[in-house]
């Protein structure tokens, strides 16, 4: 069976996605060869610059490159978020667990959505917890300081380093275990904790769309190497 006979035969999806969702939104990815991994010559490593450790010591080197490479504030929903929304809508997806920080299923308006990593759009101050928005991010000339006690205002982004929140893995986990069928797409499934909530599924039918191989496609059912945007948008259930 293909990809529209497989969701169309399924009662409950569950969606587990990563960068290579966001891809066609204009958000690079890490992985792909025009990620951000691949990208010439920075001052230090990505997954050094989004460490806990190196927020803590060098805040203002981390804004820079938080800022310029890792907020897209121009980036819309793209096919793949605008039909899981529809399909929640419907009933048929119950639940998006995602790897990614940048809001977009919310944008496409997605409810029951697991953001493993946080989001760009949440942002607290690290003495006092107030809350701000990214556009306050955005309009820091460098570190981000509270406007009520001074404290640096700190993304609500899980950094290398970092614990996962418990109550949104277990969220996760417990769409994940539900489900009947598990659509993975855009992940390198490479980054754990999380790649590893993939292992929760004990449905029927396991779905992987990604451009490049992945360590589970021996796992899948139907494995599809295209751009998982055009690829949901030719289906309709
Ligand atoms: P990754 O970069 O490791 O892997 C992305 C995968 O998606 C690659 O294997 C690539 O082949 C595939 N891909 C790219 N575009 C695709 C498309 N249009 N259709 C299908 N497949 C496509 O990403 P990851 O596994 O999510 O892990 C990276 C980590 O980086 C995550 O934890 C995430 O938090 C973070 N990140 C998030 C964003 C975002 O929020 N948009 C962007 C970059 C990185
Ligand atoms: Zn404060």
């Amino acid at each position: 069976m293909g990809l529209q006979e497989l969701l169309s035969a399924a009662q409950s999806i569950v969606f587990f996605g990563g960068a290579g969702v966001s891809t066609e939104s204009g958000i690079p990815d890490f992985r792909s060869a025009d990620g951000l991994y691949n990208e010439p010559a920075q001052e230090y490593p990505a997954e050094v610059m989004l460490s806990r450790s190196f927020f803590d010591r060098y805040p203002d080197r981390f804004f820079r490159f938080y800022k310029e490479k890792m907020i897209c504030p121009a980036a819309k929903p793209n096919a793949a978020h605008k039909k899981l929304a529809a399909w929640e809508k419907r009933g048929k997806v119950k639940a998006v667990v995602t790897q990614n920080i940048d809001g977009l299923h919310s944008a496409a308006q997605s409810r029951v959505v697991w953001e493993l990593h946080g989001s760009v759009l949440r942002n607290y101050c690290m003495d006092c917890g107030a809350f701000y928005g990214l556009e306050y991010i955005l309009r820091a000339a460098d570190v981000p300081r509270c406007d009520k006690c001074g404290g640096i205002v700190k993304p609500d982004v899980v950094l290398y380093e970092e614990p996962l929140s418990e109550r949104v893995v277990e969220g996760a986990v417990q769409a994940i275990a539900g489900a009947d069928l598990l659509l993975v797409a855009g992940t390198s499934l490479t980054v754990y904790p999380a790649a590893g909530l993939v292992r929760y599924f004990r449905g029927k039918t396991l779905i992987l769309i990604n451009r490049d191989a992945t360590p589970m496609d021996d796992r899948a059912d139907l494995v599809l190497r295209g751009k998982v945007g055009e690829l949901l948008s030719e289906v309709s259930i």
